[in-house]
């Protein structure tokens, strides 16, 4: 059990910008990060596994959930209910993990809240017409989902001022390295560092 407790981030970006790659390329790196799995209302993928990408829930089960008090937060996207649920951080900030939350701007306000600490990142694509082809290549949504979408871009990228980060996803690896640099400077901050060599200081200070 590490004497520290994880850091909390937020991804915030448009539909297609590339947060679900850079994470996933992200963690792949570092198996002390780990993506919080949020609850929605919408349809699966195709290759969407359940519990693994969300869990799929009904509209009747989310309001329940609601009613419980089990959301740390929730709000409504593209006509259905997202939420991070309590239980998907809690466990792995206790054990010194890092979470990310993959929530879109409604959300990363109701944790900003809750949270001060919380580290909050935009993406945006380098263009809209590279955000509508990633949206297209990626083949997972039906045209009239894409337009919806793209006519959603607007509104969401208006929000990037009240984060405290912004990646422009052009080339993946570049904005990989500045992901993984805003995440390893937040531990290298004192306050951090000092919970975690507390040892260490104790004996370099030791007269
Ligand atoms: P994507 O944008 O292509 O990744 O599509 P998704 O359907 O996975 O996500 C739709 C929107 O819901 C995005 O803006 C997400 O950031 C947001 N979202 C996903 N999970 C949550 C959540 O648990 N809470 C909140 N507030 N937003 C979420
Ligand atoms: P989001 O989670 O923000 O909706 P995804 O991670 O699903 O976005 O990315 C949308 C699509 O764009 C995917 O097909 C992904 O492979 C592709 N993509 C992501 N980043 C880049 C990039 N820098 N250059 C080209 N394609 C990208
Ligand atoms: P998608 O349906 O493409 O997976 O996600 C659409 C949007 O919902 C994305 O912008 C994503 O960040 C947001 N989203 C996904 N999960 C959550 C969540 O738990 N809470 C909030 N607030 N937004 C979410």
């Amino acid at each position: 059990m590490s004497s520290q407790r994880g850091n909390l981030f937020i991804l915030s970006a448009p539909s297609g910008a590339g947060k679900s790659s850079l994470i996933t390329a992200l963690l792949k790196r570092h198996a002390d990060m780990k993506v919080s799995v949020s609850h929605t209302t919408r349809q699966p993928r195709p290759g969407e596994e359940n519990a693994v990408h969300y869990h799929f829930v009904s509209v009747d089960e989310f309001k329940r959930l609601i009613d419980k008090n089990d959301f740390f937060e929730w709000a409504q996207v593209f006509e259905n209910y997202y939420g991070t649920s309590k239980q998907a951080i809690e466990q792995q900030l206790a054990a010194g993990i890092d979470v990310f939350l993959d929530i879109d701007w409604q959300g990363a306000r109701q944790v900003r809240d809750l949270t001060p600490d919380v580290q909050t990142i935009f993406i945006v694509p380098p263009s809209k017409s590279e955000l509508e082809s990633r949206l297209n290549n990626r083949g997972q949504d039906s045209a009239e989902v894409i337009a919806a979408r793209m006519a959603k871009a607007q509104a969401e990228m208006s929000h990037y001022d009240e984060y405290d980060y912004m990646i422009i996803n052009d080339d993946f690896d570049t904005a990989l390295s500045q992901l993984e640099t805003i995440v390893l400077s937040q531990r290298l901050k004192q306050t951090n560092q000092a919970l975690v060599h507390h040892t260490l200081l104790a004996n370099l200070l030791q007269d």
